[in-house]
């Protein structure tokens, strides 16, 4: 008998896991989702939802009354109300690894005390905090909110002492910390699974670019040294061994000028940059994410083509409702999330170009450049 899997949030992400569950009613025969947007991306494939805030108390507690195993697609969850409703109903990752995560000073912490390597960083509860950070990170640094941050909306660069009095102003009555700059050459990532039982597989390591601090682009492989793809691999095994939850998790890094890797963050969840596995990969990191909280075997976690993701963004310039929007183009996997309103720079869809034998990630590249056009959002 399949159990009734509950998802907090019920976004984009919500909405693939949902779909991932589908495909095994033999051990999930029913998703619930809570997400406070009426007709959520993950309602319209199916999901039942509760309308309410992520953190609404009661609401968490009837999610988990009403299911079996609990799970998110947000870290901001509350992992205070989320501990209360373990006792009854399984959560995964655990609300204790996701409060360690959802603090960004909490997270570092615990990745430098298990020899990870992250940025120079410093809590900063006062002005003179932040301006002996300053003194010794030097300029630029980065003010960053320490929780509930998303799409570098959480961050403000300062590049001299004239900034500090308004990179406080940017930040209301939030937990605040400060981080040392890294002239990164290139952005990668890693997915890792870790199921219940403690079995551990990684995806290969990933490129992003980002536009607007928003993910745009991620090529799967990364355009990196074998050195710098096994270590980055290494890392992220390291990192999954020590953070002890099950699921799948999203872990970014910076690659340095001198091809040095230091961890940017981890989401407790899937992650934008692992979309190419829908089509890349035997096991998707949504069927990933459901075999490591269900306890079963993990999946293959090989890449069997290159492949580049593109993310559909909301254009600047307006909001409201958007012309449909269709892609048809040899190996092109168009995935539009039904969000009815447009708004600037909201994630609406991706696609994935995989590449066929023999074909190279710079040839995938110049057909990627033909058919971004195809896929701009325009007013109704
Ligand atoms: P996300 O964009 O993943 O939702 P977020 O809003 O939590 O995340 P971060 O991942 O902390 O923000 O930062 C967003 C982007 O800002 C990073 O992808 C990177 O480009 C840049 N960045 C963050 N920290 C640093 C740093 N210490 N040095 C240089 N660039 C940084
Ligand atoms: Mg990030």
């Amino acid at each position: 008998m399949g159990k009734i899997l509950g998802i907090i949030g019920g976004g984009q992400l919500g909405m693939m896991i949902t779909e991932a569950a589908q495909k095994i009613p033999e051990h999930i025969y029913k998703v619930i989702v809570l997400d406070p947007t009426e007709n959520c991306p993950a309602s319209q494939v199916g999901a039942e939802q509760i309308i309410a805030d992520y953190k609404d108390k009661n609401a968490i507690i009837e999610l988990a009354k009403k299911s079996d195993i609990i799970t998110y697609e947000i870290e901001s969850g509350d992992s205070e109300v989320l501990k209360s409703v373990e006792k009854n109903t399984e959560i995964n990752p655990s609300p204790e690894t996701l409060k360690i995560i959802q603090d960004k000073f909490l997270q570092k912490s615990f990745l430098l005390q298990n020899n990870l390597p992250v940025p120079e960083f410093i809590k900063i509860e006062t002005i003179l905090d932040l301006e002996q950070g300053l003194k010794k990170f030097g300029y630029p640094a980065l003010l960053k909110a320490r929780r509930d941050a998303y799409d570098g909306r959480g961050n403000f660069k300062i590049n001299s002492s004239e900034q500090i009095q308004n990179a406080l102003d940017y930040f209301d009555k939030q937990n605040l910390m400060l981080e040392k700059f890294i002239p990164f050459k290139m952005e990668v990532s890693v997915i890792g699974a870790r199921n219940t039982k403690g079995q551990i597989k990684i995806y290969p390591v990933v490129e992003n670019i980002h536009e607007d601090n928003i993910l745009r682009e991620t090529i799967a492989p990364a355009r990196v040294s074998e050195k710098v793809a096994k270590r980055t691999e290494e890392i992220a095994k390291t990192t999954m061994g020590v953070l002890k939850g099950a699921g799948v998790f999203g872990i970014e890094m910076f690659v340095t000028q001198n091809d040095e890797i230091i961890i940017n963050e981890i989401a407790p969840r899937v992650h934008n940059s692992g979309h190419h596995t829908l089509q890349s990969s035997d096991t998707s990191q949504f069927e990933q994410h459901l075999k490591a909280i269900l306890g079963l075997d993990l999946g293959s976690t090989d890449l069997k083509h290159p492949t580049i993701m593109y993310n559909i963004l909301g254009p600047k310039n307006f909001e409201g409702e958007y012309k449909p929007i269709d892609l048809l183009a040899e190996n092109c996997f168009l995935k539009m999330y039904g969000k009815k309103i447009t708004k600037p720079l909201r994630k609406l869809g991706h696609f994935n170009l995989v590449g066929k034998e023999g074909e190279t990630t710079e040839q995938l590249l110049k057909k990627l450049e033909t058919l971004k056009d195809k896929v701009t959002v325009n007013s109704i």
